[in-house]
């Protein structure tokens, strides 16, 4: 069972740091450890008390837990006491590896001047040694008798929403108000007006609101319905704003964030949370970003536990009867070749078969015109219809075409009511350049973008996230979405190239601008640069967005090997791709992520990648993105980056630090 350390050095301020403690365990219910250190301090600065003079250490021992005794005399919490000799910290730390410590409370003495210089660092070198949060208390204060308001310090980064959502959760426990504080650094240089439109104050002011709405949106629904949230915002670098905001506000708790950083980085950077450690005028939870999924006892069980079903396929033969007359690179065999992979790994792969139908003509036309889903329902009774000069359909394209968009709605419908965690629908003919009505780029219908509009008009989704890596750029999806901020669209394409839409500033319109973003990319982009991109751009604007379901237009023309692009891609990158969105799904929406089938044209090569992407989907490998983003060539993203953060600035708070 978790307990809750409570390190007395029996000094004076050992009175205030018991109150904590005992304030604490009675709350979470967990039982009390009173720890005490007996060592001999050969730092002339530390405050020596009657039990470090003399005396043998048998009589020391049984000095101080007389004196703990006498501490807790009053108390009605279950505790005990445990003794060691040593440096104090190093202690508490070798306690704690090897035993189920919750949580920490020690006592900071709020020293000033030379002897903060020195003293300080023993607090804030605990926190960093420690594997579980820490509680400093100020022994100069008052113990408060109830916990009114918890405060939280919170940045853009993934652990600073895990933060808000433990913090969310122990507010609810100590039925506490919430307060999150948070810096924001402007988004736009105001000496560049290109490409926005709006005047720059009202870009910023729209910046912080967005921010403002994320911050909130982060406490768990089911938590937010019973806990009173506020935003306390700033606008400059954390480190500057975030202790004004603190003392300010002084709520009964703060809790900050620590990170581990190289000893290097610590003495030259310092961080907010060493500021907040010295200064912050209320006591102080520590919580080392390792341990926000353990500490259970501290933070109750705030998440929904994750799904762990597995991931689904659609299997349908009608995807092969979509037949070209001659020689034409989407053809049949790319699928047969996926078919002949699933086979030889069945048994070794997880996969659970997804049953489908066709998407019905209203599904069809959530998104195409009436008169061209009728179009292409006619050449059914034809032997074959050239639409395009590269577009074919033969007598029983529409019947291929409208299973696969019938393949789509069926796994969305199987993440949604979680069936399967997680699907890849190969599906032909491909859909993301398809039109409102028109064919174009071998594309019928649009898969994705029926798709993304199935789960928000019917399931009831309110945002959807379109990743396309798909060669290409999907036209298709940014034209029917371009005014919609409920449909995010990133699209990473070769430019320029077919088919020639997909600039930075094509950037969505009216209420949609800021949701569709373009990340067109020159010829040879490899693992490493685009899991770099991914990592840098992709994933925090994805974590901000917030997706109730993640959909890819998953294109496998990036390949290395593919005829058609003129990328590097291999099967290990598309696996790394996947681990990053599967990352964000995890995050966001409870792992739902669908993969869609777009190009890829090089049979082998097409289906080593579904191969690894199914793996990585069903877990049985583990891509880690960090040891490809090595080989990243910065000259090739960085600008990318910049240009996008330039453009996109002003939407996205997590975009802010890019600069
Ligand atoms: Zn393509």
């Amino acid at each position: 069972m978790e307990s809750i350390l409570c390190s007395v050095d029996l000094s004076p301020a050992s009175k205030s740091v018991a109150a904590w403690a005992i304030l604490v365990a009675r709350r979470l219910n967990l039982p009390l450890l009173l720890f005490h250190a007996i060592h001999v301090p050969s730092d002339p600065l530390h405050p020596s008390t009657e039990f470090e003079r003399g005396g043998d250490l048998a009589h020391r021992r049984a000095r101080s837990s007389a004196a703990i005794e006498k501490l807790m005399q009053t108390t009605d919490v279950t505790w005990r006491i445990e003794m060691a000799s040593g440096d104090p910290a190093e202690m508490v730390q070798q306690y704690c590896r090897t035993h189920h410590v919750a949580l920490v409370v020690a006592g900071s003495q709020g020293l000033t001047g030379l002897k903060r210089f020195f003293m300080g660092t023993v607090v804030e070198r605990m926190v960093r040694m420690l594997p579980c949060p820490m509680l400093v208390v100020r022994p100069g204060r008052p113990v408060p008798r109830q916990i009114r308001v918890i405060g939280v310090c919170c940045d853009r980064s993934e652990d600073g929403r895990v933060l808000v959502t433990r913090a969310a959760a122990l507010a609810l426990g100590f039925k506490a108000d919430l307060s999150i504080y948070s810096a924001l650094e402007a988004a736009l240089d105001p000496a560049v007006g290109e490409p926005v439109e709006v005047p720059y104050g009202e870009a910023q002011s729209d910046l912080q609101m967005r921010w403002q709405e994320k911050l909130v949106a982060m406490v768990p629904p089911g938590i937010r319905e019973s806990l009173k949230v506020t935003v306390h915002l700033a606008f400059g670098e954390a480190m500057d704003e975030i202790p004004g905001l603190v003392r300010d506000r002084q709520p009964d708790l703060l809790i900050v964030g620590v990170r581990n950083r190289s000893t290097l980085g610590q003495w030259m950077a310092g961080s907010t949370t060493e500021t907040l450690l010295r200064q912050a005028p209320s006591p102080v939870l520590a919580v080392p970003t390792g341990s926000l999924t353990s500490s259970l006892g501290l933070w109750g069980h705030p998440n929904l536990p994750p799904q762990n079903g597995p991931t689904g396929i659609v299997r349908d033969d009608a995807f092969l009867a979509h037949r070209c007359a001659g020689r034409h690179p989407e053809n049949h065999k790319r699928l047969e070749g996926i078919y002949a992979m699933l086979d030889a790994v069945e048994g070794t792969l997880p996969l659970t078969s997804i049953v489908s139908g066709a998407a019905s003509l209203e599904d069809l036309t959530q998104v195409h015109d009436l008169a061209y889903v009728l179009r292409i329902a006619a050449t059914a009774k034809q032997d074959y219809t050239q639409l395009t000069p590269d577009t074919y359909a033969c007598s029983r394209s529409y019947e291929a075409a409208s299973r696969a968009v019938g393949a789509v709605m069926a796994a969305i419908d199987a993440v949604a009511n979680g069936a399967v965690r997680n699907a890849f629908v190969p599906v032909r003919p491909p859909g993301h350049h398809a039109e409102v009505s028109r064919a174009i780029g071998f594309c019928l219908f649009n898969n994705v973008a029926v798709g993304a509009e199935y789960a928000r008009a019917v399931k009831g989704m309110q945002r959807v996230l379109v990743v396309d890596w798909d060669l290409h750029h999907g036209n298709g999806i940014q034209h029917f979405f371009e005014e919609d901020p409920s449909v995010l669209y990133i699209s990473t394409h070769q430019y320029p190239c077919f088919p020639g839409t997909g600039h930075y500033l094509e950037m969505g319109r009216g209420r949609g601008e800021g949701y569709t973003i373009n990340l067109p990319l020159g010829k040879g982009w490899g693992d490493g640069d685009y899991v770099a991109l991914y990592q840098q751009l992709v994933a925090p604007v994805a974590l901000d967005f917030d997706p109730d379901l993640i959909l890819v237009a998953a294109g496998f023309d990036i390949h290395k090997q593919d005829p058609v692009g003129r990328m590097r891609v291999t099967e290990e990158g598309f696996a790394a791709l996947t681990r990053i969105l599967m990352e964000v799904a995890q995050a966001c929406c409870q792992d739902r992520l669908v993969l869609v089938l777009e190009g890829g044209y090089h049979v082998k090569a097409l289906s080593a990648s579904v191969r690894a992407v199914l793996s990585e989907l069903s877990d049985q490998t583990h891509a880690d993105p960090a040891v490809l983003a090595i080989k990243a060539k910065a000259r090739r993203v960085r600008p990318v980056v910049k240009r996008c953060t330039h453009v996109h600035g002003h939407i996205w708070p997590c975009l802010c630090s890019n600069k």
